[in-house]
């Protein structure tokens, strides 16, 4: 396995996550708790991705709490937080992360996807008027009962998006 999980096999505490021995760098992600950075590594090892350095400040855009973002609002963020990360590389990162289920795409229309950071199956409040799109509780929401699926196949999971717009 990886070091970190070698050495914590002989007894040492170690605090230094793994990535850092990986791409020799120092302690340094702008914007980005040690906390955060951490989780996210732990979560794409996790999902088999290789935590590199700009996957970890990708993620931990994503990851920090709960959210839906554009890959526009990603690639924004990052170069706030002084990141010099490509859209080009937000764009393929964010394909990655999804194929590997670290996120959740969502396509509000077929030219328009959000990254979800929860990744279980959820219903959507999508607001067209402001672009806003929120979870909605499960517990207020009950689908009663499902057409007939076409023969040969069965549902795998249930995702509504409520289209709204402003009074
Ligand atoms: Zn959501």
């Amino acid at each position: 396995m990886r070091s970190s999980s070698t050495n914590r096999e002989s007894g040492l505490i170690v605090q230094i996550p793994a990535f850092f021995h990986y791409n020799g760098d120092s302690v340094d992600f702008p914007g980005i708790s040690m906390d955060v950075s951490q989780r996210v590594e732990a979560r794409l090892r996790a999902a088999n991705v290789k935590p590199t350095r700009q996957r970890i400040e990708i993620g931990a855009v994503l990851l920090a709490g709960p959210c839906h973002l554009s890959a526009d609002q990603i690639s924004a963020r990052l170069r706030e937080s002084g990141s010099s990360v490509s859209k080009a590389t937000v764009y393929n990162t964010l394909k990655l992360f999804s194929r590997s289920g670290i996120i959740r795409a969502v396509a509000l229309d077929p030219s328009r996807l959000v990254y979800d950071s929860t990744i279980e199956p959820h219903h959507h409040f999508f607001n067209a008027d402001t672009g806003e799109l929120t979870d909605i509780d499960p517990a207020e929401f009950d689908i009663g009962s499902l057409p007939e699926l076409p023969a040969g196949t069965r549902a795998e999971s249930i995702e509504l998006i409520v289209r709204l717009r402003n009074k």
